[in-house]
């Protein structure tokens, strides 16, 4: 039998994006909750990436947010009323294909996908959770039994809960402990990330027709080059003035993502080097590509380069349920082919919570809780590890008939059917 809502701890080790999205939702639904994270304050490190959000991770931050937050998620995101496009390129920039999503009128279909800067989104996914993220706990271990949990710092302190949750990202420590067997694999690929300002010395850094896409390069066998922009919808200063106001947005202005993927024969995924070393890389790297690329790789801002291993987890096959589990990247890192990642682990995120409440309303035990929520997690989201892991081989293949079908026939093939993409016209 659980306890009350009020009486019920959870603890949480990670507040990023599934972290904080249970905690927001569990907060609200009056449990006593506490999140403890590795970095010393929310916005340490650069993480200026953009993600794509898509229809379950935006239902999963409609059902998990205060409904002013949930506001504030949409005004910061990309505008959704005119549509957009996914184009695929080779190296010289002749079009192989591409796919056009429509846009919708009312920009109010939650089902469409929007652009998130991710920072923008974990700044406001930490609003009303004051005195409850624990910033510079590093979690370790975890020992379980049957009324509840311990979770193990680094520091040598521990804290008690009735449901401990890993929300500890990719290399979770806690999922090592918990599924030593399904550590996730290296894909042989690294991508190194980087972001420019959209409009500097008064232009902007992307020709006006790939200003609503994105960009896939596909480069030499093993690389590819992508790229799209983070065009919020809503100034955040002025967003989060209206609505959360005790936060400070971490970014101002428009900004291009770009990313260059390397085969581990050029970028051995155990190299570490810093974001000035990962910048010189990657603009050695653009050389191959368009010179429209090469531009944004020149015009950075140098100090949000960083590399990620692409990698992908491996399901668990046995995984019985206690008063311990894990959300996120933490049990399904994948590569970001479709952008699934953090969609995926913000789906956990709203089922976990719904899972539990459901347990304590009708007095059932954590452990059913656990059970229901790892059983349909793992369904939906090791197919998104499956289907991203295809999408990354057919994009950075090496085979060569393949690659020249792709390369070669397919452009050709787009040149009959239409113009070509004017890349002059900024
Ligand atoms: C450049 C880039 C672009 C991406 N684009 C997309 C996209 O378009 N769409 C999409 O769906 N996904 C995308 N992803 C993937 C997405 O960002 C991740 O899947 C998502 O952030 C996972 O959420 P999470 O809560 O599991 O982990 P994270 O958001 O990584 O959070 C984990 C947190 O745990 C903390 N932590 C780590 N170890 C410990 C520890 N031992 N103790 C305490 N805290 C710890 C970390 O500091 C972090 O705050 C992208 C990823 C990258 C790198």
């Amino acid at each position: 039998m659980s306890k009350h809502t009020s009486e019920t701890t959870i603890a949480i080790a990670g507040a990023g994006l599934s972290g904080l999205c249970l905690a927001q939702s569990l907060l609200h639904a009056g449990f006593d909750v506490q999140v403890y994270e590795r970095d010393e304050a929310p916005h340490a490190r650069r993480q200026g990436y953009r993600i794509t959000t898509d229809e379950h991770g935006i239902e999963a931050l409609r059902r998990c947010l205060p409904p002013r937050l949930f506001e504030l998620y949409l005004a910061t995101a990309s505008d959704t009323r005119e549509g957009g496009h996914f184009r695929f390129f080779n190296q010289r920039m002749q079009e192989i294909f591409s796919l056009a999503f429509d846009g919708d009128p009312t920009g109010e279909d939650l089902t469409k996908p929007r652009q998130s800067d991710r920072q923008t989104l974990r700044a406001l996914l930490l609003d009303g959770l004051e005195g409850r993220v624990h910033f510079g706990k590093v979690a370790a271990r975890v020992e379980t039994g049957s009324d509840g949990a311990t979770l193990y710092f680094t520091d040598g302190t521990a804290v008690r809960a009735d449901l401990v949750v890993g929300a500890d990202g990719a290399n979770s420590p806690l999922r090592e402990q918990l599924l030593p067997d399904c550590a996730p694999k290296n894909t042989g690929m690294t991508a190194v990330y980087g972001c420019s300002q959209l409009v500097q010395d008064g232009d902007a850094l992307v020709p006006a027709a790939l200003a609503d896409s994105g960009v896939l390069s596909v480069g030499a066998p093993g690389s590819a080059f992508f790229f799209t922009t983070m065009p919020f919808k809503e100034s955040p200063a002025q967003a989060f003035g209206r609505l959360a106001p005790a936060q400070r947005p971490p970014v101002e202005d428009d900004y291009v993502m770009w990313a260059i993927i390397f085969p581990d024969t050029v970028f051995p995924s155990d190299q570490r080097l810093d974001s000035t070393a990962l910048h010189g890389l990657a603009l050695a790297a653009s050389r191959e590509f368009h010179p429209v690329l090469q531009r944004l790789v020149e015009r950075a801002d140098i100090e949000c380069t960083l590399a990620v291993p692409l990698r992908a987890s491996i399901k668990p096959a046995h995984w019985p349920p206690a008063r311990v589990t894990l959300m996120g990247d933490a049990v399904h890192t994948m590569p970001p082919f479709g952008a699934h990642g953090g969609n995926t682990a913000l789906r956990d995120a709203a089922l976990l919570s719904e899972k539990i409440q459901a347990a304590v309303h009708a007095g059932a035990s954590l452990e059913s809780a656990v059970d229901a929520y790892q059983r349909e997690m793992l369904a939906y989201s090791f197919k998104e590890v499956e289907a991203s892991e295809k999408m990354m081989a057919r994009f950075t293949t090496r085979n060569p008939i393949m690659r020249w079908g792709m390369m070669r026939v397919a452009p050709w093939i787009q040149s009959l059917r239409g113009k070509a993409v004017d890349l002059e016209a900024a």
